[in-house]
């Protein structure tokens, strides 16, 4: 017998053996008990969701003579029949093999006659947004007055390309992407039906690759399979053409001790391997998102990203020593790789000079990389001091005593000017207090929040700025439900009614005034001898 994908193999037969999907499971059920059958329904959603899977169960169902709970008996004639695929009553139309046109026109002529042997005559319309025109204006008039024994089943991977005529004609499902624990599982079954074995950690590899969708999952596999029947962590990144989990745990220490040698170096052992640039690039990305996130709400991080504890744990570990603006910078970075690889005649440059920019800390000249820089340097010099005084370093530089003695009676020097809320919290304070109390109700906004900056206040109005590269945040929080949330902490924090603006990267603030007053406090930390203001190499 010919080998059958294990895709084939694992195809769904009946609503029981779907994996995830419940919410459209459920409905579809309940319709076909109670016998409320729609004569046009759309299954929208991305690839390898179970679209066209569940239209097969669907078209069975309908026509069982003896369904179960919604779940075609898979024993009686017409099941039988339409599990080997020859019945004339399950049609099914791939719009994106040609434009449809003669097919629908086909579909119009017959869909007159009644079925041949079961209750339904079924179209299924796959990818039904590619047909054309004038296939849809066919389609349409069809839709408008089906007869009483025929049921429309489209799927389509872009809803949004679909004339509104047709939409509003189609009972719609929308099919999530399936979670990647749910498609690791379903791996399980895979690999052991094939007699293989395989590492929990190499499954979920693939599962996460896979993006939602089942199909690719089980290609990935399939492909792995192919190699040997042991799927290992090394053979899905070698099918995958990804990076070691542990090269990129290096590879961004490196990046964040600005060790530029250890950084090409490490280059040049992935290029003599042969991995593609692009998709190194990306795994760093991932690998800075982890971090960024194992910063911003580590305690969900398990969840959110589908890491066993004890990888979340390395995360949340690497992640101590970086702070968020210096992650998003070098996120930023590496995100750009992908972009500017498009007109790269030498791809590799490319990733060097990214990786370099990283390591070149001192040349980001903007206000939230000398804020970044100066929070590290302050942490150094309290650490240093600690040990001082501890007398642990007993043989320091004598330099690095001065500006930690100098540092201190900076604070007592210049206290700032506090505008003082009617809870008496200042303003700064009372956004930190409003921080907190998201914290607790809301993590999603919280962890938002954190990863931009707080833009001061105006009276009664917080001001919020975007991170570099990510305005797309102004947009969902300047949304009513989360403004009004966080104007609400903010009312609570300060016991006025208070509101809440989010703006782009940049806001509106003219930068450079608060450059030369960072400049200042910097000379005036170390000294001015010691301060070396340069500007950004292009
Ligand atoms: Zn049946």
């Amino acid at each position: 017998m010919a080998y059958q994908a294990l895709y084939r193999q694992w195809r769904p037969t009946d609503f029981s053996s779907m994996v995830a999907q419940e919410a459209v499971v459920a409905t579809l059920r309940n319709q076909i008990t109670t016998g409320r059958i729609a004569h046009a329904y759309l299954f929208c959603g991305s690839r390898g969701t179970g679209k066209t899977s569940t239209a097969k169960i669907m078209a069975r169902a309908i026509n069982c003579e003896h369904p179960s709970n919604g779940d075609p008996c898979g024993q009686c004639e017409s099941c039988k029949r339409l599990l080997g695929e020859e019945s004339m009553d399950v049609m099914e139309i791939d719009a994106a093999s040609n434009n449809g046109v003669d097919e629908i026109r086909d579909l119009r002529e017959t869909v007159k006659y009644p079925p041949q042997h079961g209750k339904f005559k079924v179209y299924i319309i796959d990818e039904v947004h590619m047909l054309s025109a004038s296939a849809f204006h066919a389609l349409l008039k069809t839709l408008e007055e089906p007869p009483g024994h025929v049921v429309f089943i489209l799927a389509t991977t872009e809803p949004q390309k679909l004339p509104a005529t047709i939409l509003s004609r189609c009972q719609r499902f929308d099919f999530g992407r399936i979670p990647a624990h749910q498609i690791a599982g379903r791996l399980r079954q895979a690999v052991e039906g094939a007699n293989g074995t395989a590492t929990d950690t190499a499954l979920s590899m693939i599962a996460r690759a896979a993006e939602g969708g089942m199909r690719d999952a089980l290609s990935i596999l399939d492909m792995c399979l192919g190699y040997q029947s042991d799927v290992t962590e090394a053979l899905v990144r070698n099918v995958l053409g990804t990076s070691d989990r542990s090269f990129l745990f290096r590879f961004t220490e490196a990046l964040e001790w600005e060790d530029a040698s250890t950084v090409m170096a490490m280059i040049d052992e992935l290029m003599r391997a042969g991995r593609e640039p692009m998709v190194f690039a990306k795994d760093v990305s991932q690998h800075l998102r982890a971090l960024l996130m194992a910063k911003t709400c580590p305690d969900d991080l398990a969840s959110l990203l589908d890491l066993t504890a004890e990888a979340a744990e390395e995360y949340v570990g690497q992640a101590e020593n970086m702070t968020v603006t210096r992650l998003m910078k070098m996120m930023e970075y590496f995100m750009n790789v992908e972009t500017e690889l498009r007109w790269a005649s030498s791809p590799r440059i490319v990733l060097e000079n990214a990786a370099l920019k990283c390591c070149l800390r001192t040349v980001e000249a903007d206000t939230a990389a000398l804020n970044d820089r100066i929070a590290q340097l302050e942490k150094q010099l309290a650490d240093l001091t600690e040990k001082l005084k501890n007398g642990v370093v007993a043989a320091a530089p004598a330099k690095a005593e001065k500006p930690a003695a100098k540092s201190a009676p900076k604070k007592e020097e210049a206290p700032k000017p506090k505008v003082l809320t009617p809870t008496g919290r200042s303003t700064d304070d009372t956004w930190k207090e409003a921080l907190n109390v998201l914290k607790k109700s809301d993590s999603g906004t919280y962890s938002m929040l954190t990863m931009g900056r707080y833009a001061g206040c105006d009276g009664t109005t917080y001001r919020w700025e975007a991170p570099m590269g990510m305005d797309i945040y102004v947009g969902v929080l300047n949304k009513d439900a989360k403004r009004n949330a966080i104007a609400a902490a903010l009312t609570e924090a300060a016991g006025v009614e208070s509101k809440f603006e989010a703006l782009p990267a940049g806001g509106q603030k003219q930068n450079d005034d608060s450059e030369a007053a960072f400049v200042a406090q910097l000379e005036q930390t170390f000294g001015k001898a010691n301060t070396l203001v340069q500007e950004e190499v292009k």
